[in-house]
Protein backbone atom coordinates (compact mmCIF):
# COMPACT_ATOMS: atom_id res chain seq x y z
CA UNK A 1 0.00 0.00 0.00
CA UNK A 2 1.65 2.99 -1.13
CA UNK A 3 1.00 6.41 1.05
CA UNK A 4 -1.47 8.10 -0.82
CA UNK A 5 -1.80 11.55 1.72
CA UNK A 6 0.46 14.35 0.62
CA UNK A 7 0.29 15.65 4.48
CA UNK A 8 2.32 12.01 5.26
CA UNK A 9 5.41 12.75 3.03
CA UNK A 10 7.69 14.81 5.61
CA UNK A 11 9.09 17.34 4.34
CA UNK A 12 12.65 16.14 4.78
CA UNK A 13 11.92 13.67 1.79
CA UNK A 14 11.10 16.33 -0.55
CA UNK A 15 13.87 17.42 -3.37
CA UNK A 16 12.25 20.95 -4.55
CA UNK A 17 13.31 22.29 -7.59
CA UNK A 18 12.32 25.69 -8.54
CA UNK A 19 14.07 26.16 -12.09
CA UNK A 20 14.50 22.57 -14.09
CA UNK A 21 14.68 21.70 -17.42
CA UNK A 22 14.84 17.89 -18.73
CA UNK A 23 15.32 17.76 -22.34
CA UNK A 24 14.10 21.47 -23.42
CA UNK A 25 11.11 21.03 -21.77
CA UNK A 26 10.86 22.98 -18.33
CA UNK A 27 9.52 21.09 -15.64
CA UNK A 28 9.54 23.68 -12.78
CA UNK A 29 6.79 24.23 -10.37
CA UNK A 30 5.01 21.05 -8.61
CA UNK A 31 6.19 18.89 -11.61
CA UNK A 32 9.66 19.07 -10.15
CA UNK A 33 8.86 18.20 -6.71
CA UNK A 34 10.49 14.80 -6.68
CA UNK A 35 10.08 12.18 -3.51
CA UNK A 36 13.41 11.19 -2.04
CA UNK A 37 13.83 6.98 -2.48
CA UNK A 38 14.56 5.37 0.86
CA UNK A 39 16.20 2.57 1.93
CA UNK A 40 14.08 1.16 5.06
CA UNK A 41 16.19 -1.45 6.84
CA UNK A 42 14.93 -1.70 10.30
CA UNK A 43 11.89 -3.39 10.25
CA UNK A 44 9.78 -5.30 12.96
CA UNK A 45 8.70 -8.21 11.20
CA UNK A 46 6.91 -8.62 14.77
CA UNK A 47 5.18 -5.34 15.83
CA UNK A 48 1.80 -6.15 14.28
CA UNK A 49 2.32 -9.22 16.90
CA UNK A 50 3.00 -7.22 19.64
CA UNK A 51 0.65 -4.75 19.26
CA UNK A 52 -2.06 -7.57 18.68
CA UNK A 53 -0.69 -9.11 22.06
CA UNK A 54 -2.02 -6.12 23.69
CA UNK A 55 -5.63 -5.26 25.25
CA UNK A 56 -7.43 -3.63 22.60
CA UNK A 57 -4.84 -4.19 19.51
CA UNK A 58 -5.93 -7.74 18.98
CA UNK A 59 -7.89 -7.00 15.57
CA UNK A 60 -5.65 -4.86 13.68
CA UNK A 61 -5.20 -7.84 10.95
CA UNK A 62 -8.34 -6.68 9.59
CA UNK A 63 -7.25 -3.53 8.51
CA UNK A 64 -8.01 -3.21 4.76
CA UNK A 65 -6.88 0.54 4.65
CA UNK A 66 -10.04 2.52 4.05
CA UNK A 67 -9.25 5.66 6.01
CA UNK A 68 -13.05 5.68 7.19
CA UNK A 69 -10.99 5.66 10.83
CA UNK A 70 -8.75 8.82 9.65
CA UNK A 71 -12.17 10.55 7.86
CA UNK A 72 -14.01 10.43 11.38
CA UNK A 73 -11.32 10.69 13.78
CA UNK A 74 -12.17 13.98 16.31
CA UNK A 75 -8.42 14.55 16.73
CA UNK A 76 -7.54 14.55 13.38
CA UNK A 77 -10.03 17.38 12.32
CA UNK A 78 -7.84 19.34 14.36
CA UNK A 79 -4.69 17.92 13.48
CA UNK A 80 -4.06 16.18 10.12
CA UNK A 81 -1.27 14.04 11.62
CA UNK A 82 -3.46 12.14 14.01
CA UNK A 83 -3.88 9.29 11.34
CA UNK A 84 -5.04 6.02 12.62
CA UNK A 85 -5.25 4.37 9.27
CA UNK A 86 -1.41 5.45 8.65
CA UNK A 87 -0.28 4.04 12.18
CA UNK A 88 -2.28 0.75 11.57
CA UNK A 89 -0.45 0.45 7.98
CA UNK A 90 3.10 0.71 9.53
CA UNK A 91 2.16 -1.40 12.57
CA UNK A 92 1.38 -3.70 9.92
CA UNK A 93 4.17 -3.67 7.71
CA UNK A 94 6.61 -3.63 11.01
CA UNK A 95 8.04 0.06 9.76
CA UNK A 96 8.72 0.75 13.76
CA UNK A 97 11.01 3.72 13.05
CA UNK A 98 8.26 5.45 11.01
CA UNK A 99 5.78 4.78 13.86
CA UNK A 100 8.26 6.22 16.33
CA UNK A 101 8.21 9.50 14.29
CA UNK A 102 4.62 10.08 15.73
CA UNK A 103 4.86 8.47 19.78
CA UNK A 104 4.49 11.51 20.67
CA UNK A 105 0.89 12.56 19.43
CA UNK A 106 -0.37 8.50 19.56
CA UNK A 107 -1.64 9.27 22.99
CA UNK A 108 -3.52 12.05 22.82
CA UNK A 109 -6.85 9.48 21.48
CA UNK A 110 -9.75 11.09 23.51
CA UNK A 111 -11.14 7.86 23.13
CA UNK A 112 -14.53 9.16 21.40
CA UNK A 113 -14.79 6.20 19.54
CA UNK A 114 -16.40 7.61 16.26
CA UNK A 115 -13.47 5.47 14.27
CA UNK A 116 -14.80 2.03 15.93
CA UNK A 117 -18.43 2.91 14.19
CA UNK A 118 -17.41 3.85 11.51
CA UNK A 119 -14.99 0.99 10.68
CA UNK A 120 -16.57 -1.69 7.96
CA UNK A 121 -14.41 -4.51 9.75
CA UNK A 122 -14.23 -4.34 12.90
CA UNK A 123 -10.74 -3.19 13.50
CA UNK A 124 -11.31 -1.16 16.62
CA UNK A 125 -9.10 1.41 15.70
CA UNK A 126 -9.84 2.75 19.36
CA UNK A 127 -8.51 -0.23 20.80
CA UNK A 128 -5.40 -0.16 18.37
CA UNK A 129 -4.56 3.24 19.50
CA UNK A 130 -5.10 2.74 22.99
CA UNK A 131 -2.54 -0.42 22.77
CA UNK A 132 0.09 1.42 20.80
CA UNK A 133 0.23 4.14 23.09
CA UNK A 134 0.89 1.42 26.08
CA UNK A 135 3.02 -0.29 23.70
CA UNK A 136 5.14 2.84 23.11
CA UNK A 137 5.18 3.16 27.18
CA UNK A 138 6.21 -0.39 28.22
CA UNK A 139 9.15 -0.45 25.37
CA UNK A 140 10.56 2.97 27.08
CA UNK A 141 9.81 5.31 23.48
CA UNK A 142 7.51 7.40 25.85
CA UNK A 143 7.37 8.14 29.49
CA UNK A 144 4.29 6.75 31.52
CA UNK A 145 1.17 8.54 30.66
CA UNK A 146 -1.14 10.30 33.39
CA UNK A 147 -3.51 7.59 32.09
CA UNK A 148 -1.97 4.79 32.83
CA UNK A 149 -0.88 6.25 35.95
CA UNK A 150 -4.86 7.24 36.96
CA UNK A 151 -5.14 2.97 35.61
CA UNK A 152 -2.79 1.42 38.27
CA UNK A 153 -4.05 3.72 40.92
CA UNK A 154 -7.17 2.10 40.00
CA UNK A 155 -6.63 -1.11 39.88
CA UNK A 156 -4.56 -1.43 42.75
CA UNK A 157 -7.17 -0.10 44.61
CA UNK A 158 -9.38 -2.56 43.67
CA UNK A 159 -7.56 -5.57 44.12
CA UNK A 160 -6.44 -4.33 47.56
CA UNK A 161 -9.38 -3.58 49.13
CA UNK A 162 -12.38 -4.35 46.44
CA UNK A 163 -13.52 -0.42 46.49
CA UNK A 164 -13.13 2.53 45.02
CA UNK A 165 -12.55 5.59 47.17
CA UNK A 166 -12.77 8.78 45.06
CA UNK A 167 -10.65 10.99 47.69
CA UNK A 168 -8.05 8.65 47.94
CA UNK A 169 -7.88 8.15 43.99
CA UNK A 170 -7.18 12.01 43.58
CA UNK A 171 -5.03 12.23 46.34
CA UNK A 172 -2.59 9.86 45.17
CA UNK A 173 -3.46 10.62 41.38
CA UNK A 174 -1.91 14.04 42.23
CA UNK A 175 1.22 12.76 44.05
CA UNK A 176 2.00 10.37 41.53
CA UNK A 177 1.82 13.17 38.92
CA UNK A 178 3.64 15.69 40.87
CA UNK A 179 0.59 17.90 41.05
CA UNK A 180 -0.41 20.11 43.94
CA UNK A 181 -3.75 18.27 45.89
CA UNK A 182 -5.23 22.24 46.33
CA UNK A 183 -6.18 22.95 43.00
CA UNK A 184 -8.59 25.84 42.08
CA UNK A 185 -11.21 23.57 39.92
CA UNK A 186 -11.23 20.70 43.20
CA UNK A 187 -11.65 23.51 45.38
CA UNK A 188 -14.62 24.98 43.92
CA UNK A 189 -16.03 21.27 42.98
CA UNK A 190 -15.23 20.84 46.79
CA UNK A 191 -17.30 23.66 47.70
CA UNK A 192 -20.69 23.23 45.78
CA UNK A 193 -20.58 20.05 47.38
CA UNK A 194 -20.74 21.52 50.42
CA UNK A 195 -23.83 23.18 49.72
CA UNK A 196 -25.74 20.65 48.28
CA UNK A 197 -24.37 16.98 50.03
CA UNK A 198 -24.64 16.17 53.25
CA UNK A 199 -21.94 16.87 55.61
CA UNK A 200 -22.17 13.23 56.91
CA UNK A 201 -21.58 11.97 53.69
CA UNK A 202 -18.90 14.30 52.91
CA UNK A 203 -16.99 13.19 56.33
CA UNK A 204 -17.21 9.62 55.53
CA UNK A 205 -15.61 10.38 52.09
CA UNK A 206 -12.73 11.88 53.95
CA UNK A 207 -12.45 9.06 56.27
CA UNK A 208 -12.95 6.39 53.92
CA UNK A 209 -9.43 8.04 51.72
CA UNK A 210 -7.79 7.65 55.06
CA UNK A 211 -8.35 4.67 56.47
CA UNK A 212 -9.31 2.55 53.25
CA UNK A 213 -12.53 0.18 54.87
CA UNK A 214 -12.44 -3.38 52.63
CA UNK A 215 -14.95 -4.85 51.16
CA UNK A 216 -15.90 -7.84 53.24
CA UNK A 217 -14.40 -10.97 52.37
CA UNK A 218 -12.62 -9.85 49.71
CA UNK A 219 -9.32 -11.63 50.30
CA UNK A 220 -10.61 -14.47 47.42
CA UNK A 221 -11.35 -12.53 44.91
CA UNK A 222 -8.13 -10.30 45.63
CA UNK A 223 -6.00 -13.26 45.20
CA UNK A 224 -7.69 -14.61 41.68
CA UNK A 225 -7.58 -11.04 40.09
CA UNK A 226 -4.06 -9.95 41.54
CA UNK A 227 -3.08 -13.68 39.97
CA UNK A 228 -5.04 -12.95 36.54
CA UNK A 229 -3.42 -9.33 36.40
CA UNK A 230 0.00 -10.60 36.97
CA UNK A 231 -0.57 -13.56 34.58
CA UNK A 232 -1.30 -10.72 31.86
CA UNK A 233 1.52 -8.56 32.45
CA UNK A 234 3.85 -11.65 31.92
CA UNK A 235 1.66 -12.56 28.75
CA UNK A 236 2.23 -8.64 27.08
CA UNK A 237 5.91 -8.21 28.37
CA UNK A 238 6.96 -11.73 26.57
CA UNK A 239 4.95 -10.67 23.82
CA UNK A 240 6.97 -7.63 23.42
CA UNK A 241 10.24 -9.47 24.01
CA UNK A 242 10.85 -7.40 27.08
CA UNK A 243 11.61 -10.48 29.38
CA UNK A 244 14.21 -11.63 26.64
CA UNK A 245 16.13 -8.13 27.00
CA UNK A 246 16.15 -7.91 30.68
CA UNK A 247 17.60 -11.88 30.47
CA UNK A 248 20.40 -10.18 28.23
CA UNK A 249 21.23 -6.81 30.55
CA UNK A 250 21.36 -9.08 33.33
CA UNK A 251 23.78 -11.71 31.65
CA UNK A 252 25.56 -8.62 30.42
CA UNK A 253 25.48 -7.40 33.99
CA UNK A 254 27.06 -10.30 35.11
CA UNK A 255 29.56 -11.03 32.85
CA UNK A 256 31.09 -7.61 33.10
CA UNK A 257 31.14 -8.22 36.81
CA UNK A 258 32.67 -11.61 36.54
CA UNK A 259 35.71 -10.14 33.73
S1 LIG B 1 -11.39 7.12 19.44
FE1 LIG B 1 -9.41 8.14 19.10
S2 LIG B 1 -8.75 7.45 17.07
FE2 LIG B 1 -10.95 7.01 17.24
S3 LIG B 1 -12.01 8.77 16.37
FE3 LIG B 1 -11.84 9.16 18.57
S4 LIG B 1 -9.92 10.31 18.82
FE4 LIG B 1 -9.86 9.38 16.77
S1 LIG C 1 -11.80 2.16 9.28
FE1 LIG C 1 -11.15 0.11 9.93
S2 LIG C 1 -10.62 -0.98 8.04
FE2 LIG C 1 -10.74 1.21 7.55
S3 LIG C 1 -8.61 1.95 7.75
FE3 LIG C 1 -9.60 2.28 9.71
S4 LIG C 1 -9.16 0.45 10.93
FE4 LIG C 1 -8.75 -0.05 8.80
Amino acid sequence: MPIHEKSLIRPENLNVQEDIEIEGVDVSGHWSTFIESRVISDYNEALEEEIAALPGGEFIHRCWQCGSCTNSCTVNAINEDFNPRYWIYLIRTGMESELLRDKDIIWQCVSCNKCTYACPRDVFPEGVMKATAHWLELKGHTPKSHSTIFDEIFTEQVIETGKIEDGYTIKRFFKLTGQALFQPWLVDMVKGMLRNLPVGMLSRMGLASIIRPKTSGWSGARDAIKEYVEEQEVHHRQALGLDDLVQMAESELKAGAAK
